[in-house]
C-alpha cells in the first residue's frame, strides 16, 4: 500500500514523452506527479470512429468525419489567409468538399489528385453538395481502410495542447494504471452496479473504445465522488446524533404568542414555520445543526431572536457571530429592541472595542449575567468565555472556515448551533452540499414590500443612470455606487477610488460623497458606515463590502458598475440593500457596451425572487459559482458536477446512508478504501480514528 503511493508521487518528468520543457507546463495545470496524470480525466471526447457518407454530411448537427479521394484542388491567398477547396470522392463514389479556411494552416499546395484523406469538422449542406469545414485532417495511404477512434480531449493550457496531454497518457498508460490511488467505491457496490473495476475505470475514461463506455466509467468517478462527499456527512450526522449532551430545552406552550404580541406586525408563515423548526431542535439532547436560509430582508433577524429567547427561558446563553462589526453592529441593534421586552441584556464584543468595554463585556459573559453575545470572531478569542452557552447563531457562515465555526461552539457544551446566510442556494444543491445540516427556508417577505425595479444599462448610458440618481438624492434619498476593484490598475475594471474621485469633483460636485473598501480599518468603515447610515453622506462609493446585511431604509438606489463581474444570486445580493423602506428603490446594473450580458442580467429585471435567481444563476454558471460551495465537500468534486448529476447523487446519498448506518467506523474491509480517502480529509479524519 504504502509503496503505490510512493510510485504515485513519481514527479511527472519521469514519464516518457515529458521532458525539461513539457514538465511545468504539466505542472502549470496542476498535473505534478504521474497519478495526478492519471487523475486529470478528458471532458469529452472527439468520436473519429465512423465516417460519415458524403451522401449524409451536415445532418448531424455537431463536428462529423469524412474519408475520401482527392479530385481536384482549388486554392488561393489573400495576404496570410489561406483558402483551400478540395473536391473528394467517399468510397461509395459520392462527391463532396472539404474546406481550409485561415491563417498559419499550412495546407496550401499539401493536396493533389488522388491523394486519400481523412477529415473532420461542421458540416454543412448547399446546393453544390456537402461542405466539411475542415478541424482536423489526416492523409491515409491510398487504399487504406479508415479505422478511427475516440479521442480524449483534456482541459488543455495555451502552451499545452490536449493533442499533448493525450499522447502522453497514451504512451503511459499501463504504467499509469498501477498508480490508481485509493479506491472509497466498496467492491459490493460496484459489482452490484456493475460498475466497472477502478483500473479498468482508468482505462476506459483515457482510451476508450466506445462512448458508452466512457460515460459507464465516468458515471463510477461520479458516483464515488458523490459516495465520498455524501458519506462524510452523514459520519459528522451520526456523530452529532450520538452527543447526548446538548441541553434538552422546554417550550412553554404561550412562548411563541407571548414573542408575536411583542413585536410591531405579524410574523410571516416562513418565519413560524422556520421558528417551530428550530424551537423543536432545541427541545432535544442532540445539538441543533441548522442552516436559516433565506433572501435578503426576509425577516432572519426576528427568527434568530425567537431562538435566543428560547434559550434565554432555559437559562442559557446565546452567542450571534457575523464576519464584519458592520453587520455585527448592525445585529446588534436589532436584536435588541426585539429582546429588551423580555429582559435579555445583550453584549456586543468587537475588534475595535476598548479594553475597558471589553473587559465589562467578558466579565458579563463569564457571570452569566448577560445572556446574549454578539460580535465577530472577536468572540473566538481566548479569555471571552459562558457561563452556560446553550446557543450558538453564526451569520453568514461561509465566510466562517470550519474551524472557526468549531471554536465558537467549544465555548459551550455542545450548543444547539443556528446558521443563517442571505444568499439562496436552491434546495436540492443545499441539501447536497450542507448534507449534515438540516434546512429552513424561509421562502416569504414580510407584505407591503415594493419590488425594486431594476435596469440593465450599457456603460455609454452611465451619465444618465448618474442622472437619475441626482434626482433620487433631491428628492431626499441616498444611494449606492458599488465598483469591483479598489485602486486603479488592479485590473482593467472601474475602479472604487477612481470612480470615487471623478464622482466627487465632476459627476456631483455638490453632493456629499463617502467611501468605503475593505482595505479600510474597521473603525474607519463604521464611520463611514454611520454617515451614511445618519443621512450624512448622499452617495456611497463601495466596493462589495456593502454587500451583506447593511441596512440603511433611506437609500433607495443602487448602482453596480461592471455587473457582469458577479453572478445572479450576488447581483440580488447587493439589489437588497435597497428597497428597506417606504420608497420605491431602484437597481441600475452597468454593463460595458461591448459585452453580451443582456440575457443573463435580463433575470434580475424580471424578478425579485432569490430562489428563482439562484436557479437560474445554477443553470448558467454551475454550482461552483455560489458563496459556501468552497467551504464544502462540493469544492472537491473534481468529475461529478451536482446539476447534472443529480440523480447520481441521490443514489449515492442513499447508499452513503445505508453505509455509516451499518458501519459507523468503516471497519469493514469493504469500506477501507472510503475510510482511507476520508480519514485523509480533515473535516472527517477525527471522526474515523477510533477512540
Ligand atoms: P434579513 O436579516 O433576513 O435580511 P431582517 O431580519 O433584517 O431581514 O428584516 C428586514 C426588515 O423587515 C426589518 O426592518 C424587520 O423589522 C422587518 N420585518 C421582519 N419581519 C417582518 C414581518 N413579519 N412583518 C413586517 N416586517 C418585518
Ligand atoms: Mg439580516
Amino acid at each position: 500500500m504504502t509503496g503505490r503511493h510512493d510510485n504515485g508521487a513519481a514527479d511527472i518528468s519521469d514519464l516518457a514523452g515529458i521532458g525539461s520543457k513539457t514538465a511545468p507546463l504539466f505542472r502549470d495545470l496542476g498535473i505534478g506527479s504521474a497519478r495526478a496524470l492519471l487523475e486529470y480525466l478528458p471532458f469529452r471526447y472527439d468520436d473519429l470512429r465512423f465516417a460519415t457518407p458524403a451522401t449524409r454530411l451536415g445532418e448531424g448537427g455537431g463536428e462529423e468525419n469524412a474519408v475520401g479521394t482527392v479530385i481536384g484542388v482549388k486554392e488561393r491567398r489573400v495576404r496570410d489567409l489561406e483558402i483551400v477547396e478540395a473536391r473528394l470522392v467517399d468510397d461509395d463514389g459520392s462527391p463532396f468538399t472539404a474546406k481550409w479556411i485561415g491563417r498559419r494552416r499550412f495546407v496550401y499546395g499539401r493536396f493533389h489528385e488522388g491523394m486519400r484523406l481523412f477529415v473532420r469538422g461542421r458540416a454543412e449542406r448547399s446546393f453544390a453538395g456537402p461542405t466539411v469545414n475542415v478541424a482536423q485532417y489526416a492523409q491515409l495511404a491510398p487504399g487504406q481502410q479508415y479505422r478511427g477512434e475516440m479521442i480524449p480531449v483534456y482541459r488543455a493550457s495555451k502552451d499545452l495542447a490536449t493533442r499533448k496531454i493525450a499522447a502522453v497518457v497514451r504512451k503511459n498508460l499501463s504504467r499509469l494504471l498501477d498508480l490508481a490511488p485509493d479506491d472509497p467505491l466498496p467492491r459490493s457496490i460496484a459489482r452490484q452496479r456493475k460498475y466497472p473495476t477502478l483500473r479498468e475505470a482508468y482505462r476506459s475514461v483515457h482510451a476508450p473504445e466506445e462512448p458508452e463506455e466512457a460515460q459507464r466509467a465516468r458515471e463510477r468517478f461520479v458516483f464515488a465522488e458523490f459516495l465520498t462527499l455524501a458519506s462524510a456527512a452523514q459520519l459528522r450526522r451520526a456523530d452529532r446524533e450520538r452527543d447526548r449532551r446538548a441541553r434538552a430545552l422546554r417550550v412553554p406552550p404561550s412562548l411563541l404568542d407571548e414573542f408575536a404580541a411583542a413585536l410591531p406586525f405579524a410574523l410571516t408563515g416562513a418565519q413560524r414555520r422556520a421558528i417551530r423548526e428550530i424551537w423543536d431542535d432545541m427541545t432535544r439532547d442532540v445539538p441543533m445543526n441548522r442552516l436559516l436560509q433565506g433572501d435578503v430582508g426576509s425577516g432572519k433577524t426576528l427568527i434568530a431572536a425567537a431562538a435566543v429567547l428560547l434559550a434565554a427561558r432555559n437559562g442559557m446563553q446565546s452567542a450571534l457571530m457575523a464576519p464584519t462589526e458592520i453587520l455585527a453592529s448592525q445585529h446588534a441593534g436589532k436584536l435588541a429592541p426585539l429582546l429588551l421586552p423580555f429582559g435579555i441584556g445583550l453584549e456586543a464584543v468587537f475588534g475595535s472595542q476598548g479594553t475597558k468595554a471589553r473587559n465589562a463585556a467578558v466579565a458579563k459573559l463569564a457571570s452569566g449575567q448577560a445572556a446574549v453575545a454578539v460580535g465577530t470572531h472577536a468572540l473566538l478569542t481566548e479569555g471571552i468565555d459562558f457561563d452556560r452557552l446553550g446557543l450558538a447563531i453564526i451569520d453568514e457562515q461561509h465566510r466562517f472556515g470550519v474551524e472557526q465555526r468549531a471554536r465558537l461552539r467549544a465555548k459551550g457544551t455542545s450548543p444547539h448551533t443556528l446558521h443563517m446566510t442571505a444568499t439562496p442556494i436552491p434546495r436540492t444543491l443545499a441539501q447536497s452540499i450542507y448534507a449534515d445540516l438540516d434546512l429552513s427556508i424561509v421562502d416569504e417577505l414580510p407584505p407591503g414590500r415594493t419590488p425594486i425595479e431594476t435596469f440593465a444599462v450599457r456603460a455609454s448610458r452611465l451619465e444618465r443612470a448618474y442622472a437619475f440618481v441626482a434626482r433620487n438624492v433631491e428628492l431626499g434619498h441616498q444611494a449606492y455606487i458599488v465598483a469591483p476593484a479598489i485602486e486603479e490598475g488592479e485590473t482593467a475594471l472601474t475602479s472604487a477610488v477612481a470612480e470615487f474621485d471623478r464622482l466627487r469633483t465632476e459627476v456631483f460636485p455638490r453632493l456629499r460623497l463617502g467611501l468605503l473598501h475593505g482595505r479600510l480599518s474597521g473603525r474607519e468603515k463604521d464611520d463611514v458606515m454611520g454617515r451614511f447610515g445618519r443621512g450624512e453622506i448622499d452617495v456611497l462609493v463601495s466596493t462589495t463590502v456593502v454587500e451583506v446585511g447593511v441596512d440603511v431604509p433611506n437609500a433607495s438606489v443602487m448602482v453596480v458598475l461592471d455587473a457582469q463581474r458577479y453572478g445572479l444570486a450576488q447581483l440580488h445580493q447587493l439589489r437588497g440593500r435597497v428597497g428597506r423602506g417606504a420608497a420605491q428603490s431602484f437597481c441600475v446594473l452597468v454593463y460595458p457596451d461591448d459585452g453580451e450580458e443582456t440575457e443573463r442580467l435580463e433575470v434580475l429585471t424580471k424578478s425579485n425572487d432569490g430562489f428563482l435567481i439562484a436557479e437560474e444563476d445554477l443553470r448558467l454558471r454551475g454550482p461552483g459559482e455560489f458563496a459556501g460551495t468552497a467551504q464544502s465537500g462540493a469544492a472537491e468534486l473534481r468529475v461529478a458536477d451536482l446539476v447534472r448529476d443529480i440523480e447520481i447523487y441521490r443514489d449515492a446519498k442513499a447508499a452513503a446512508e445505508t453505509i455509516v448506518a451499518r458501519d459507523p467506523k468503516l471497519a469493514d474491509p469493504d469500506h477501507a478504501g472510503l475510510r482511507a480517502v476520508l480519514e485523509r480529509q480533515p473535516s472527517t479524519r477525527a471522526l474515523l480514528v477510533s477512540s
